[in-house]
C-alpha cells in the first residue's frame, strides 16, 4: 500500500465487516465517497494515478473515521494493474461489498481540434477504467451474491456539452453500461446504478474562469455549485439496505440544472 494503514494485523482482517473499492479516492468527489463511507470495521480501499500527499490526506480521513484505509498508485484504464489492485482487495477480504467507479479525467477541446490521444485517453480513463474495476469486481459479488455499484457519470453524459465531445461520450457510455450491467446481475442481488454530478467544485472545475462559473450557476435553480459532499451521500444511500430495490437507475446530483 503506498497510503493508509501499511500492513493488516489478522485480528483487524478478521473485524472486516464492509469492504469498500472508490476509484480516484484522492482529491474531490472520490475523497468524499472514502470519507462517507468510513466506520469502524470498514476497509476502504482507494486507488489515484500520481503519487502525491493527496492520497495520505484521504487515508487520514478514512481513519479519522474509524475506518481502515488502504490507498494504491493504479491506473484504471491498465487492465494489469486494476487486476492487481483487485487481487489484492480479495485476498486481504475475500469480498467487496460496495464499488464506486468515480476515477475520471477531462482533455477538452472544440471537436475539430481535439487530438486523437485526447479523444482515447478520456474514453480509456473514463469508460474503459468502468469496464475494467466492474468486470473484477462482478466476479467476487456474483460468488457472494451481493453488492453495489455504483458509476459516477456526469451531467454532460445525458445533456451533451459543448467541448466535451470525449468526456461526454465517455460518460454517456457509462449509463448504457450501468444499465447492462443492472440487467446483468439482478439475478445475483447485485444492484448497479449511476450518478450522474452537475457542476461540482473540486480540481476538475477549478480551472474554469470566474465569468464561466457565475454563468454555470445562473443556470441552477438552487443556486450554487455542488460539493463533493452532496454526491458521496447519494452513493452511501445506493449502497446500503434503503436502497436494495433500487437498480439500473442514473440520479442526478445538479441542483436543478438538468430535469
Ligand atoms: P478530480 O478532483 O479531478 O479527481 C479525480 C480523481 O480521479 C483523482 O483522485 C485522480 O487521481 C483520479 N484519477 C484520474 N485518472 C485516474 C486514473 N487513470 N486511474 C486512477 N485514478 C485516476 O475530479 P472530481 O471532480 O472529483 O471528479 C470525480 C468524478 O466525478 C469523475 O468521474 C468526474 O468525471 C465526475 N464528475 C465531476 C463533476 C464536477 O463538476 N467536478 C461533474 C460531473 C461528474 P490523482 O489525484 O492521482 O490525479
Amino acid at each position: 500500500m503506498s497510503a493508509g494503514n501499511p500492513e493488516l494485523p489478522e485480528k483487524m482482517i478478521s473485524d472486516i465487516e464492509q469492504t469498500i473499492v472508490v476509484t480516484g479516492g484522492s482529491r474531490g468527489i472520490g475523497r468524499a465517497l472514502c470519507a462517507a463511507f468510513s466506520r469502524p470495521k470498514t476497509a476502504v480501499y482507494f486507488n489515484y494515478c500520481c503519487p502525491d500527499e493527496t492520497g495520505d490526506q484521504t487515508a487520514s480521513q478514512i481513519i479519522a473515521a474509524g475506518g481502515i484505509a488502504r490507498g494504491m498508485q493504479i491506473d484504471v484504464a491498465s487492465e494489469a494493474e486494476v487486476s492487481r489492485f483487485f487481487k489484492t482487495i480479495v485476498g486481504e477480504t475475500g469480498k467487496i461489498d460496495v464499488l464506486v467507479n468515480n476515477a475520471g479525467i477531462t482533455r477538452d477541446n472544440l471537436l475539430i481540434r481535439m487530438k486523437s490521444d485526447d479523444w482515447r485517453k478520456v474514453i480509456d480513463v473514463n469508460l474503459g477504467g468502468v469496464f475494467h474495476c466492474t468486470r473484477e469486481a462482478a466476479r467476487t459479488m456474483i460468488q457472494k451474491r451481493a453488492g453495489s455499484i455504483i458509476n459516477i457519470t456526469s451531467i454532460a453524459g445525458v445533456a451533451g456539452n459543448a467541448g466535451q465531445a470525449n468526456y461526454a461520450a465517455a460518460k454517456a457510455g457509462i449509463i448504457g453500461f450501468t444499465k447492462s450491467m443492472a440487467r446483468e446481475l439482478a439475478s445475483r442481488a447485485v444492484t448497479v446504478n449511476a450518478i450522474a454530478p452537475g457542476y461540482i467544485e473540486t480540481d476538475m472545475t477549478s480551472h474554469l474562469a470566474d465569468g464561466v462559473k457565475s454563468e454555470i450557476i445562473s443556470q441552477i435553480p438552487l443556486g450554487r455549485a455542488g460539493s463533493p459532499t452532496d454526491v458521496a451521500g447519494l452513493a452511501v444511500f445506493l449502497a446500503s439496505d434503503a436502497a436494495r430495490y433500487i437498480t439500473g437507475q442514473v440520479i442526478h446530483v445538479n441542483g436543478g440544472m438538468y430535469m
